[in-house]
């Protein structure tokens, strides 16, 4: 049987150590504070946009809304963040996604000041990593480390599959599990025998955006297993990537979903935003 590695339990952990940095901070007189822009009133962003927003009022960090309508022209959002880039009493500013087909996306990321970049999206954040320099990195591949290290899972010298090559997920993924000693191989929909590749992984994570696509044949027995994916079935209830129930019985560790690494993306933004708040009080 399986570890179940407790997603939850983690980000509560990370949480609690950020708190007392912020505490910390606080008793010096620093109140850090993050900008969330939202456009448009998506019900599915609504819920992220809020959940991030009360993960800031748990810490103890200000969180400011800055919420635009669905037609909104991209010279009006690129000021606004031009606002935020030039607000000293701003630390972090994240852009919502995804943003309507009529505004362009990069344009709008690459506008964002990069030490206030806190999801990690900006092209000097990405450059950074890949040149292992410092830099805010993508919270969901940031807390697949943090679950895989707080779980004593070795990663050097393992062979890491990293299923999905998206810039957000996959690649990001990909180069953090380089920079910790793995022999990794990212696969994607071009990727031959795909299912024999997957054997051949210690670690396998799958960040691939298709519902239960990976069973049980995927699987070298004993490998670890992080799903990265989140889809709602027609029954109202989430499932990953990963065929949980075919896949768990061969695995030495898996993330469930939900409660794997979902609740770690919010804890790692929460990570960013207070390297933010030290990187702008030269802390
Ligand atoms: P994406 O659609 O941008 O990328 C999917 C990747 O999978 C692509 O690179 C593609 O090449 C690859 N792929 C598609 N079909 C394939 C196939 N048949 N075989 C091999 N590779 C294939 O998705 P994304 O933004 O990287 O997200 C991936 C999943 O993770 C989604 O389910 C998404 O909802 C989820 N996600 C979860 C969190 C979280 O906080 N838990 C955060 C971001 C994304």
């Amino acid at each position: 049987m399986a570890k179940i590695i407790d997603g939850k339990a983690i980000a509560e952990e990370i949480k609690h150590e950020l708190k007392q940095e912020i505490d910390a901070m606080k008793e010096r007189g620093i109140e850090g504070s993050l900008a969330v822009i939202q456009v448009g009133t998506d019900p599915a962003s609504s819920v992220y946009v809020s959940n991030k927003k009360k993960a800031c009022e748990a810490l103890g960090i200000r969180s400011e809304s800055c919420e635009l309508p669905e037609d909104v022209t991209e010279e009006a959002l690129l000021r606004q963040i031009e606002i935020y880039n030039g607000n000293p009493r701003i630390d972090g500013i994240l852009v919502q996604l995804p943003l309507p087909p009529h505004i362009n996306e990069k344009r709008v990321l690459d506008a964002i000041d990069p030490t206030k970049d806190v999801d990690g999206f900006h092209p000097l954040n990405v450059g950074a990593l890949l040149i292992g320099e410092k830099g805010m990195v993508s919270c969901t591949p940031a807390g697949v480390i943090q679950l895989l290290k707080r779980s004593g899972i070795e990663i050097a010298g393992k062979h890491c599959v990293v299923i999905g090559r998206s810039n957000i997920v996959g690649k990001p993924m990909a180069v953090l599990m380089l920079r910790e000693n793995a022999t990794v191989t990212i696969a994607h929909s071009k990727t031959k025998n795909l299912e024999s590749l997957c054997r051949t992984a210690d670690i396998l994570i799958v960040a691939v955006g298709k519902p239960k696509m990976i069973k049980a044949s995927y699987i070298k027995e004993g490998a670890v297993v992080i799903d990265v994916g989140i889809h709602r079935m027609e029954n109202k209830k989430l499932c990953g990537d990963v065929d949980f129930e075919g896949v768990e019985p061969l695995a030495s560790a898996i993330t469930p979903v939900p409660g794997g690494v979902g609740p770690m993306t919010i804890a790692m933004l929460m990570h960013n935003v207070v390297l933010a708040i030290k990187e702008h009080y030269g802390l």
